[in-house]
């Protein structure tokens, strides 16, 4: 197996490259295939959910290519293999259980709490939400359900709620589990004729978190096992709190008994980040460390840095560790010197093919009809449109734009912007459609 793995590292190198190779694929460590289940370990959280995100269908893709056939693949976080002195603790649960995979489950990361979570728009309801579950005795939404996308506080939220329980009574037995390992432990204990004292584990805990549970969709028997349990744990009062990166009624190939219990207790959003949310964040934390960054680079970074609060803190950190470590002042240049790669990923990457062909899906018309000179006044409204969008949203030239339309010239280019904006001020719907339009295409 080591050998397919070594195999699929350089199948991936290749369609990826050497930088995101070193920086992801080459962090991971092969650990076994069971069941249907890929396990690979890491010693970082960042790296697991990059992974996870970004990699792991291509991962998954690559072993089956040669044979095997994983159905899922679950990334453990080993933060024991990086140093000693590690930033994590184990919460440990029930020691009579049988189950030896238990402590693993409830690695809570420190620098997760509700301190260090910064509040502005997007995640107060959530923030909110969170706290009140964390310091209520009783059980006032059940289940809190946590959504949005990747890399804006879920787990943040999830573990601090965690955090501030243990620190009010640290007697309340807490279980932080990933639902992929959720469906692993429950797989492993089926084929081990063993789901009792699975169900004893779950059932057992004053406070149970699943993370990511969009991704225990598909499978029958764990969603059928999930929904008892879940059945049991809410009629004896204990809180479940759950995150997706979905609403419940959105999530792919879960039941829809399932998905509909799931929405009954309180569901809060995360949006995404603001620049003033952003900036926020990066000041916060700036304020721990030793290196001076000036406030112009926070506000170059919250500017350009749009993806999410990963992304932006992986930002900050690289161009403090690069500052310490060749000892020059962090100016703009330097940050745009050391994030190059991350800042071109940031730009939103918008081709004229993909305006023209969004904006004929938009209004109904064939591509090759834009690309015509016919002059039917649909088809010429999307003609329009698309070329004024190709103006705002890329930095083609007029020439350019023009030619990309079946040889047109700029001067029929600049005579489409000129309407397009005419119509925009007469026509409210016409406006509307552009609105959409845009934030499509920019997201
Ligand atoms: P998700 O689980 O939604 O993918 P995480 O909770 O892992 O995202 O957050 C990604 C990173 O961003 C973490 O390091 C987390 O501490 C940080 N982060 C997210 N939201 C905030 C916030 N509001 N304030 C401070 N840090 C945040
Ligand atoms: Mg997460």
């Amino acid at each position: 197996m080591i050998q397919v793995w070594n195999e699929v590292k350089e199948e991936i190198k290749k369609t990826i490259g050497e930088d995101s190779f070193k920086n992801w694929i080459n962090k991971l460590n092969f650990v076994e295939v069971v069941d249907g289940f890929l396990r690979l370990s890491t010693p970082s959280n960042f790296v697991k959910d990059t992974v996870l995100t970004r990699y792991s269908s291509m991962i998954v893709e690559a072993f089956n290519a040669r044979g095997s056939s994983i159905n899922a693949m679950l990334v453990d976080v080993d933060l024991s293999a990086k140093s000693p002195k590690n930033t994590s603790e184990k919460i440990s649960i029930d020691s009579e259980t049988e189950n030896n995979n238990v402590d693993e489950i409830s690695l809570l990361d420190k620098r997760f709490t509700f301190k260090n979570f910064v509040v502005g728009k997007p995640n107060e309801f959530a923030y909110t939400a969170a706290l009140r579950v964390a310091e209520s005795d009783t059980t006032p939404f059940n289940p809190l359900f946590l959504y949005g996308g990747v890399g804006l506080g879920k787990t943040h939220l999830m573990h601090a709620i965690a955090w501030e329980i243990k620190r009010v009574n640290k007697k309340k037995k807490v279980i932080y589990i990933s639902a992929e390992k959720f469906m692993y432990m429950f797989i492993r204990s089926l084929r081990f004729k063993n789901t009792m004292s699975f169900k004893e584990m779950f059932r057992n805990v004053d406070v149970l978190m699943i993370d990511d549970v969009q991704f225990i969709g598909g499978k029958g028997a764990t969603q059928e096992e999930f929904f008892h349990t879940f059945n049991d744990l809410v009629e004896n009062n204990r809180q479940i709190i759950l995150s997706a990166d979905k609403s419940p009624s959105d999530l792919d190939g879960v039941e829809d008994r399932l998905k509909s219990r799931l929405g009954w207790g309180l569901v809060a959003d995360i949006h995404p980040t603001t620049y003033e949310l952003r900036l926020g964040i990066l000041q916060s934390k700036v304020k721990s460390c030793p290196i001076n960054v000036s406030t112009k680079v926070l506000e170059f970074l919250a500017f350009k840095i749009t993806s999410n609060i990963r992304e932006l803190e992986g930002a900050l950190n690289r161009i403090i560790a690069h500052a310490s470590l060749v000892g020059i002042e962090i100016n703009i240049e330097v940050a745009q010197e050391v994030l190059k790669d991350l800042l071109r990923s940031n730009e939103k990457f918008i081709t004229i093919e993909i305006i023209q062909k969004k904006v004929c899906e938009y209004f109904g018309v064939k591509l090759s009809d834009i690309l015509s000179t016919k002059r039917h006044k649909n088809i010429t409204k999307t003609r329009h449109v698309a070329m004024y969008l190709s103006k705002e949203l890329t930095t083609k030239s007029l020439p350019d734009i023009g030619k990309s339309f079946g040889g047109k010239d700029h001067a029929t280019v600049i005579h489409a912007v000129k309407r397009v904006k005419e119509m925009m001020n007469e026509d409210r719907v016409f406006a509307t459609d552009l609105e959409i339009l845009t934030k499509a295409l920019e997201s």
